[in-house]
């Protein structure tokens, strides 16, 4: 005797153990659906209510899966170089304040003209402005 495949039609998070239970279609009758919970096995009942409840809120099947946090796997690099694990490790130096660094007055002092430019044009808008609609 052959025994027919179900036909999983969508997914849904079960309301018991939060388990992803899958929501199948009978394949004969009226097709109703039930759900399939891995832990609470299969929920085949047959109201209206609770019929409607699966159609509306069942997923596409690997929706729910894959909403389910999993430790992301390390992309792995062919042909990378090993890292080398010998005796061969820098100490660990503070780091030095960079003296040769070239203070830039001359920009930082331009800038603040610009802004300033931009700050006295904005003010000279708002005057026209202000002005116009007195
Ligand atoms: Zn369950």
């Amino acid at each position: 005797m052959k025994k027919a495949e179900p036909t999983i039609v969508g997914e849904i998070s079960c309301g018991v153990c939060n388990a992803v239970a899958e929501v199948r279609q009978r394949s004969t009758g009226k097709k109703l659906l039930y759900t399939y919970c891995p832990n609470c096995k299969a929920d085949q009942r047959t109201g209206k209510q609770i019929q409607a409840f699966w159609a509306e809120n069942m997923q596409s099947v690997g929706t729910i899966g894959t909403r389910q946090p999993e430790p992301a796997p390390e992309p792995i690099t062919e042909n990378a170089p090993e890292t080398d694990t010998g005796d061969d490790i820098p100490e660990w130096e503070p780091e030095q304040p960079k003296a040769e660094e070239k203070p830039e007055d001359s920009d930082s002092r331009g800038s603040g003209w610009v802004v300033g430019g931009l700050i006295a044009a904005v003010l000279l808008a708002f005057g026209i402005k202000a002005g116009s609609q007195q």
